[in-house]
Parts: structure tokens; C-alpha cells; sequence
């Protein structure tokens, strides 16, 4: 099997920049899987599908019409049903539903076999919360990236202006205490690192550094 590099850790925490930078470093490719539960939840969305409708769910997440088509620029395009949903899949509100819907463990298992036939030659960055805890429990190396509240709130404050987009920074203080709660917290795959994983705390480092020292460590 090709290797993978398994990073989870909580939103905020730098895992999609590193991810993002590490790809590119070494060639291989790259999982959002945040994104695929990103997917699922605009999907639910648009078909005004309540949550707690976990067979309809299920059934969703099996039929899941998404692409990801890199752009020249480096961005991805996300394309749900057929359409350009990339600026809606970024957004809170989809990020909040996303997290309602990955608590859903029959809708985490109908997207197993999506997010590992990622793995490929000559390698995958695999991006998520249990990437080495259920999905690739074989990877090759194990990342759990985690800052303070604080700083991940300010970044995700940082990238949302870049976007436009402005939100109080209290308010996303509240938002990433209530998300990081319940994926700590949920019955299946709970944000927790895995047993032989290697901790690494951003908290103050710039992104060059973590990608530097995850390079290293993969480079062992
Ligand atoms: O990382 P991102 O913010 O895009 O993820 C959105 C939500 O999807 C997270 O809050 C989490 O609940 C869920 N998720 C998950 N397992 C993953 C990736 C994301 O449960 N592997």
C-alpha cells in the first residue's frame, strides 16, 4: 500500500495549511476529508434533509455526487450535484451542520470506502479528526496538531476576512468551544489522538516551522 501521513487534530489547528504545504513537498495527494463532510452537509442542505433522518442520510452519503477539481491557482473547486458549491462549503454554518452530520456514525461508515481509495502512489496527505484512528489505522505516520482556543479562533477570524467574510472573534470563540465539544464527545470516531500518534502543539510556531518539523518526522 502507498504511505500515508495522517493528520488530525481539532479546526483551527493549522492541519489543512500544513496538509496543503506537505503535499506539495512531497509530491503525493491529499484528503480533505473535512471537506467530504462538508459535501455531505451541503447536500443535506439543499435537499432540505433533517439530520436526524439518518437512513435518508445513509443513503446520501452513499449516493454523495462530489468533486474536487484542483485549480491552476492551487485552490479546489467543489462541485456538490453537479454545482460550483466551494464559497458555501467554507462557510460556519456549513462547517456547524458538518459536524451534526459527522456525529451520525452510520453516515461516517458510507464514507470509509470514499475517503481511502484516496490512497494512491507514491503517497497520501490524509487531513482530518480520525485519520489515524479509524481510517487509516496502518498509516505511516501519525500527526495530532492542536493550538490553544485562542489562536484557532483568531486564525479562522484571519481566514475569513481574506474572505471577505467578517465574523466577531468572540463569536467564533463560542462557535469552535461548541464544535470542539461534540467531536470530542461523540460516541464514534471522537476527536482524540491516536495512541501512536505524534502530539504537536502550533500554538505560536509559524507554519513553516510545523511543516518543516512533520517533514522531518517523515522523512525518518
Ligand atoms: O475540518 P473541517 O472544519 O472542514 O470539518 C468539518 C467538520 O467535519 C468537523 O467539525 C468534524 O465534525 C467533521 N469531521 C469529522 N471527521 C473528519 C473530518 C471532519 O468528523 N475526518
Amino acid at each position: 500500500d502507498a504511505p500515508v501521513l495522517a493528520v488530525d487534530g481539532p479546526g483551527g489547528s493549522g492541519k489543512g495549511t500544513v496538509c496543503r504545504a506537505v503535499t506539495e513537498a512531497m509530491g503525493w495527494h491529499l484528503l480533505d476529508s473535512g471537506a467530504i463532510y462538508r459535501a455531505l452537509a451541503v447536500a443535506a442542505g439543499r435537499r432540505g434533509l433533517d439530520v436526524s433522518d439518518t437512513a435518508a442520510l445513509v443513503d446520501l452519503a452513499h449516493g454523495l455526487d462530489v468533486v474536487f477539481e484542483p485549480q491552476p491557482d492551487g485552490t479546489i473547486r467543489v462541485l456538490v450535484d453537479g454545482d460550483d458549491v466551494s464559497v458555501q462549503l467554507r462557510s460556519e454554518q456549513t462547517g456547524d451542520l458538518a459536524s451534526r452530520v459527522a456525529a451520525v456514525p452510520a453516515a461516517r461508515d458510507a464514507l470509509l470506502a470514499r475517503q481511502r481509495a484516496f490512497r494512491k502512489p507514491p503517497g497520501l496527505v490524509a487531513d482530518g479528526r480520525d485519520m489515524g484512528t479509524v481510517v487509516f489505522p496502518d498509516a505511516t505516520l501519525k500527526i495530532f496538531l492542536t493550538a490553544s482556543a485562542e489562536e484557532r479562533a483568531l486564525r479562522r477570524h484571519n481566514q475569513l476576512k481574506e474572505q471577505g467574510v467578517d465574523v466577531s472573534l468572540a463569536d467564533l470563540l463560542d462557535e469552535i468551544a461548541v464544535r470542539d465539544e461534540r467531536d470530542r464527545n461523540r460516541a464514534v470516531a471522537p476527536l482524540v489522538p491516536a495512541a501512536d500518534a505524534e502530539e504537536l502543539d502550533t500554538t505560536g510556531l509559524s507554519v513553516d516551522a510545523v511543516v518543516e518539523r512533520v517533514l522531518k518526522l517523515l522523512q525518518k
